[in-house]
């Protein structure tokens, strides 16, 4: 936190239509990774602005969900519109709070766009089923109505997207949103949600507010939030799971990862070093997706890992709005700190370093550790169990594809993992019996289109209907069935 009244802008809530700079709130400091230095003051909102922030959006729900379907969308075509406009402010918005690398924050923006997409097919999305003549004279149909106000609260890593998981689907199905983004990085949903009021939003549909853990309590504890989408890590997705259902509320909560990557000894390997480097280093190991363990399996150890670590040497780490920056920073200090830790900790309990990324960090301010690959990892070292939210890739070598299956099998997450082979047999057997939300085949970041249900199983996920495609609609919508009969 850092002092008010400090020449840095204040970054605004939006609320009930209008954008406001509160005074007298708790601060936090926004940082540029690349350099450390702060660009934005966020204030914390207190339980009375949340108050506030959900009765505008229950007021606005009593209008809103009355508006047509066809209607609602519209707002989200031209959000669409204004959305590809700007993509390369909204991206260039992330590189300077988030650190990824401008190529990762379009991909980013253009999936947040997806989504938006996708919520536009609404009015096909909502449509219930109907039967005639269920019994002599009666028929019966179902339909779907909104809830009213929905709350989202969301992580550092990927500020465009995953806010827009939630509020474009929820807003289409006639709901009113407040979104609570991480304080880490306010900057780019407060642009996204700038041109959603461009868009043509009704005030209160969608309110933005700021701040940590007691603006989030205060969420979770409103009498008038009637559902609530969580993204971060597990102990607080956890918490969150248990205190909005404790209040009565529908929750859908996404927690963290420990990722592995299975690669078979008849995998194409250069094609595969490919992957895994996108996947373990891609938006510097800080994505819930990101392979975290490699599991060679037999004979695919030597290869792989001659060709995986010359390349590992080869990225290039630095500024993310830097041309040809492979890599860029971790997203704050303290949490650079904290990665480099589990490094130091890799070392201590006996793993084999390939490459130490604490010797190749860019001078400069920024918050910046290398790629780091540990050999020899075992299960009971702190950097198998513990999800690291960084560029640290630890390989646990197996014989068999069995030992792989009950390697993963054993993690207590869930979310992602991906084998690579060029047997159809192994994969559909891996695929088949392995306990995870998310798996790719030659594919490292198993990322589901805005289309398809996004959650990870066990510690990764807390709640049944996962993130967008159809499982939104049914997350954001109460059923009905009505049996009608005609005298
Ligand atoms: P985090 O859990 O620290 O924070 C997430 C949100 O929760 C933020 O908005 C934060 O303000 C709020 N929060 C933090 N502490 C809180 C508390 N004690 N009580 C109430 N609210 C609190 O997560 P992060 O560091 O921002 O993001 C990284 C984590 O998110 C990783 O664990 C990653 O795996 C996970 N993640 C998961 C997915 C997924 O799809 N499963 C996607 C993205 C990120």
């Amino acid at each position: 936190m850092i002092a008010t009244g400090s020449s840095v802008g204040t970054v605004s809530f939006y609320l009930n239509g209008a954008w406001e700079k509160p005074e007298g709130r708790t601060m936090g400091a926004v940082r540029n990774p690349a350099t450390g230095e702060t660009i934005a003051e966020v204030p914390y909102a207190t339980d009375a602005d949340i108050d506030r922030a959900v009765r505008a959006a229950h007021e606005a729900f009593l209008k809103w969900r009355d508006v047509p379907v066809v209607d609602r969308v519209q707002v989200m075509y031209r959000y669409k519109v204004l959305l590809d406009k700007y993509s390369g402010d909204v991206a260039a918005t992330l590189t300077r709070e988030n650190g990824k690398t401008s190529d990762d924050a379009k991909a980013e923006v253009r999936r947040m766009i997806q989504m938006v997409e996708v919520a536009c097919g609404m009015p096909s999305l909502m449509m219930g089923d109907s039967l005639n003549d269920v019994a002599q004279g009666i028929d019966c149909k179902t339909i779907r109505q909104p809830i009213g106000v929905c709350a989202g609260i969301t992580p550092f890593n990927f500020p465009a997207m995953v806010p827009a998981w939630m509020y474009p689907f929820a807003i289409a199905c006639g709901n009113t949103f407040v979104l609570k983004p991480s304080e880490k990085v306010p900057l780019t949903p407060t642009r996204a949600i700038e041109l959603l009021h461009d868009a043509g939003l009704p005030p209160g549909v969608l309110n933005l507010v700021h701040g940590a853990k007691d603006t989030v309590n205060a969420l979770l504890h409103h009498p008038l939030v009637k559902a609530v989408s969580f993204v971060g890590s597990t102990p607080i997705a956890k918490y969150i799971y248990a205190t909005a259902a404790a209040e009565g509320k529908r929750v859908q909560a996404l927690g963290g990862a420990k990722n592995h990557l299975v690669v078979m000894a008849d995998a194409d390997m250069p094609k595969t070093v490919e992957a895994i480097i996108g996947s373990a280093f891609g938006a510097a190991g800080e994505r819930c997706l990101a392979g975290s363990v490699l599991v060679p399996v037999g004979d695919a150890a030597g290869p792989l890992l001659d060709l995986l670590v010359k390349r590992t040497q080869s990225l290039h780490v630095g500024d993310g709005s830097k041309s040809g920056v492979e890599m860029g920073p971790l997203v704050t200090g303290d949490h650079c700190a904290k990665v480099a830790g589990y490094v130091d900790k890799g070392v201590a309990e006996g793993a084999t370093p390939l490459v130490d990324g604490r010797a190749s960090r860019p001078a400069g301010g920024g918050f910046y550790l290398g790629p780091t690959i540990f050999d020899h990892v075992t299960p009971e070292m702190t950097i198998a169990k513990e999800e690291i939210f960084g560029p640290v890739l630890s390989v646990m070598r197996v014989e068999t594809l069995d030992d792989a299956i009950n390697l993963v099998n054993r993690s207590p997450f869930g979310n992602a993992t991906a084998i690579f082979t060029s047997n159809g047999k192994a994969a559909r057997e891996y695929s088949s019996r392995i306990e995870v939300g998310m798996v790719g085949v030659n594919v490292g970041v198993a990322a589901p289109m805005a289309f398809f249900p996004f959650a990870g199983w066990k510690n990764s996920f807390f709640g049944d209907l996962h993130a967008h495609g159809k499982d939104a609609v049914s997350f954001y919508t109460e059923q009905k069935v009505i049996m009608s009969r005609w005298f």
